[in-house]
């Protein structure tokens, strides 16, 4: 559920992360304890309104509001000022996976499961409203308390018809499609669940190079090194992922979603007991508090203070 909240409401802490237009802070509500921290999203409006991403944030605000799911963050409310937009929610105390991946190198067959079961859930969730995520990244993975995963940054999301053809993403995780400008929809979201599970298992993504034009090269190549230790069956759906050709990959054929579910590689895992949040999660954070940061990176909190926008040229007056 969504409302209407207001800057004196809460009390700003420490930033969390940063983002293309702004950062992210953990505030706790001003005059109540009791209640949970929160996480703030805290954007610039003339960086938004200069980068033309006006109706990508508008689209955030909404999708945001229209989702309710264990695995997705969830929106408080917004509010704004003249500089800045303010999104509230719910505070993700295990800091980002990208985090925990890279301490732990890569994961265990088990435990990429467990998290790539998550990361499937949610896809089936958010594809049966029309939205596809369009940027899964380690980065925006955050980790429960539990032990659970939480997808974060609804920046790039999008409500669709059928196809959109924007230009979008990390460069590791874009597929070949998008590069090709044949058009995207839900299948993009699959091929960065393959990229996802290599990354996992691997400890780094299957196409990387220096520059983004090398990983782009590699992407349409095609060509993917599957280490020795990799399991038979995890390679075999990364395969069926990662196939440039739509009419092929998986997620994408007659079945939908089922043929990932079923696949040998979830083999006795139950997306029942996923979604009731009865399977034990591989790992639980350090956390000492509700309002413990120690699993995010320090940020100087130092920034230059945009520009206000004038109410006559605000495109979101209304927010
Ligand atoms: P974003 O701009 O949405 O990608 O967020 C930037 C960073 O802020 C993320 O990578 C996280 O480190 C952090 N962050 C975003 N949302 C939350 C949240 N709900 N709880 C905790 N940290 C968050």
């Amino acid at each position: 559920m969504s409302q209407k909240l207001s800057f004196d409401q809460f009390e700003f802490k420490k930033t969390l992360g940063t983002g293309s237009f702004g950062r992210v802070f953990l505030a706790k509500w001003k005059g109540d304890a009791n209640k949970d921290p929160v996480a703030i999203k805290r954007l610039k409006k003339a960086a938004v309104i200069r980068q033309k991403q006006v109706d990508h944030i508008n689209s955030e605000k909404s999708i945001l509001a229209a989702l309710d799911h264990p695995f997705i963050v969830n929106m408080h409310g917004v509010f704004h000022d003249p500089r800045y937009l303010y999104i509230v929610m719910e505070y993700v105390v295990g800091g980002e996976f990208f985090t925990h991946l890279r301490k732990t190198g890569r994961f265990e067959n088990d435990t990429s499961r467990f998290y790539a079961g998550i990361v499937t859930a949610i896809f089936d969730y958010l594809h049966g409203k029309n939205i596809i995520y369009r940027d899964l990244k380690p980065e925006n993975i955050l980790i429960n308390r539990d032990g659970y995963l939480k997808l974060t940054d609804f920046g790039f999301a999008k409500i669709i018809e059928f196809r959109t053809y924007t230009l979008c993403g990390t460069p590791e995780y874009i597929a070949p499609e998008v590069l090709l400008n044949k058009g995207h929809g839900k299948p993009v979201d699959w091929w960065t669940l393959g990229i996802l599970i290599y990354e996992m298992l691997v400890g780094y993504p299957p196409f990387v190079d220096e520059d983004p034009m090398g990983i782009y090269q590699k992407i349409l190549a095609g060509k993917i090194v599957f280490p020795k230790f990799i399991d038979k069956n995890a390679k075999s759906l990364i395969k069926k992922l990662l196939t440039a050709d739509l009419g092929k990959r998986y997620g994408n054929l007659k079945a939908g979603v089922e043929d990932i579910k079923k696949h040998k590689w979830f083999t006795g895992f139950s997306f029942e007991d996923l979604l009731a949040k009865r399977i034990p999660a591989p790992s639980k954070p350090v956390v000492k508090s509700k309002d413990d940061t120690s699993n995010f990176e320090d940020y100087p909190d130092s920034e230059d203070i945009p520009p206000a926008i004038s109410a006559s040229s605000d495109p979101f007056v209304d927010w």
